[in-house]
């Protein structure tokens, strides 16, 4: 197989229908994507996939799904207001901006050279580094950069109807606020106790100037997100606990572990205990898919400072009151996707010289996970009626346009696991053939009989 790259991938997934470039007909906008007919089943079966774990098959665990836009204040308490930037710069050339610590990582990664984190450098030194290093501009190749300064990830809008009046708001830059302001309403109303936890799932918006690897990094992106409220003793055992779990989850999906690694932050956010990402090993090298984070007391301290709500918690068996600590379990969802996508598709070569792509996902991550095939129209009849039959049960998708062989390399792109041929013999016996996806094998089986055979398959 060819090397895989993201240019490769992205016009493979625009092929496809897994993704587009956002407004692509009006020359797109840089670094927003939509997904496409397969690209949406992908992403909202590794939402139910998460979802399933984190909630439906974990003791104390709920849902909720919070506001995209919040009172200002909820930004003012996270510190997001105050200090959540990236360091950026112009070049006086050609007038293109660029982020200081990305095009240090890009030079380290293009020269093998990891002296520095960036991560954890102040703007003088970054600055510093790039001159002494002779980091150029990469659209124009000169180095005459401006100075470094912070410029805020948020996005602002305004609300209000009447002119003057109106008042300054943000899209969230990350879902976890709603489930700390949300605090007192999840433990009134299911009168959980400590160690509870709640998942969320929404978009997020990020006011990016990097350019993003295809989906890798988007102004706007889907967060999956899960706090855990506990107390401070029982806290780095549950970090420990959330960091395999997410490792766990991404090895049941099927994901080659030689292609995942814990990766711990070099630069702790300054309330932070401790903070592990699960990194996975793109085609542009290893970056961020998903992170674990021991939080400590600061999101509930700061939202009982600046509402003025106790959010302190009264353990029933020892009479303690304290504020609960908080470990967070993220994952970006169109990260994950991405990763996925990238680690499933597979060039094979086939005996008699034919190649095929296949993308071999789990089979719950599938779209579609059975395609009907009469082989020829005039079988269409049966063929559609076993098809919406199926439909009871998950997506299926039906084809009845060209050879066989093509209609199976179209479902072999897109993951389908398994090919189910309409026949001229399916009206006499009641039986049809199914093909499996990874293994081309065929087998013949009743009609009746599909449905165990795929749901067998799809146990998470
Ligand atoms: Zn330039």
């Amino acid at each position: 197989m060819s090397e895989l790259t993201m240019d490769k991938l992205a016009s493979f997934c625009k092929r496809t229908g897994i993704v587009f470039q956002g407004s692509e007909i009006y020359g797109g906008m840089g670094n927003t994507w939509d997904y496409g007919p397969v690209g949406i089943e992908l992403k909202n079966n590794i939402k139910k996939l998460w979802w399933k774990r984190c909630v439906q098959q974990s003791e104390n665990s709920f849902g909720i799904d919070t506001s995209i836009l919040m009172n200002p204040t909820v930004w003012e308490a996270s510190g997001h207001l105050a200090s959540f930037s990236d360091p950026l710069m112009d070049c006086k050339e050609c007038k293109t901006r660029h982020r200081a610590d990305k095009l240090i990582e890009e030079y380290q990664r293009k020269t093998n050279n990891f002296d520095v984190n960036p991560d954890a450098m102040s703007k003088e030194e970054l600055y510093d580094y790039i001159v002494k290093h002779n980091i150029k501009c990469p659209n124009c190749g000169k180095l005459n950069f401006t100075e470094i300064r912070n410029f805020n990830l948020m996005f602002e809008t305004s609300r209000g109807v009447s002119e003057g009046k109106q008042s300054k708001i943000f899209l969230r830059p990350e879902t976890a606020q709603g489930e700390y302001i949300n605090f007192l309403n999840l433990q009134r109303t299911t009168r959980a106790k400590i160690p509870f936890g709640v998942a969320n799932i929404g978009k997020a918006f990020r006011n990016e100037i990097t350019p993003g690897n295809f989906t890798f990094r988007t102004i706007e992106f889907e967060q999956m997100e899960h706090q855990l409220f506990c107390h401070e003793k029982d806290a780095m055992a549950k970090y420990e606990f959330y960091k395999d779990f997410a490792m766990k989850f991404f090895v049941d999906l099927g994901m080659d572990r030689e292609k995942l690694r814990f990766k711990d932050h070099d630069k702790l956010a300054h309330y932070a205990k401790a903070a592990c990402d699960v990194q996975y090993k793109f085609p542009f090298g290893w970056d961020e898919m998903s992170g674990t984070h021991l939080r400590g007391t600061w999101d509930l301290s700061r939202h009982q400072e600046f509402s003025g709500k106790c959010m302190e918690y009264t353990d029933p068996y020892t009479n303690e009151t304290f504020i609960p600590t908080v470990v967070e379990h993220t994952i970006g969802c169109d990260r994950l996707a991405l990763a996925l996508l990238c680690d499933a598709y597979t060039e094979e070569e086939l005996e008699g010289g034919d190649t095929r792509i296949v993308l071999k996902l789990n089979p719950n991550l599938s779209a579609y996970k059975v395609c009907v095939l009469p082989l020829q129209k005039n079988l269409s009849e049966k063929a559609k009626e076993i098809y919406k039959n199926l439909t009871n049960f998950f997506m299926c998708s039906y084809d009845e346009a060209g050879s066989i062989g093509k209609r199976y390399r179209r479902q072999d792109e897109i993951g389908t696991p398994y090919c189910v041929t309409v026949d001229f013999d399916t009206l006499n016996d009641g039986c049809v053939t199914i093909r499996d996806r990874d293994t081309m094998k065929q087998e013949r089986i009743k009609i009746d009989e599909i449905m165990n055979y795929v749901a067998k398959k799809l146990v998470f």
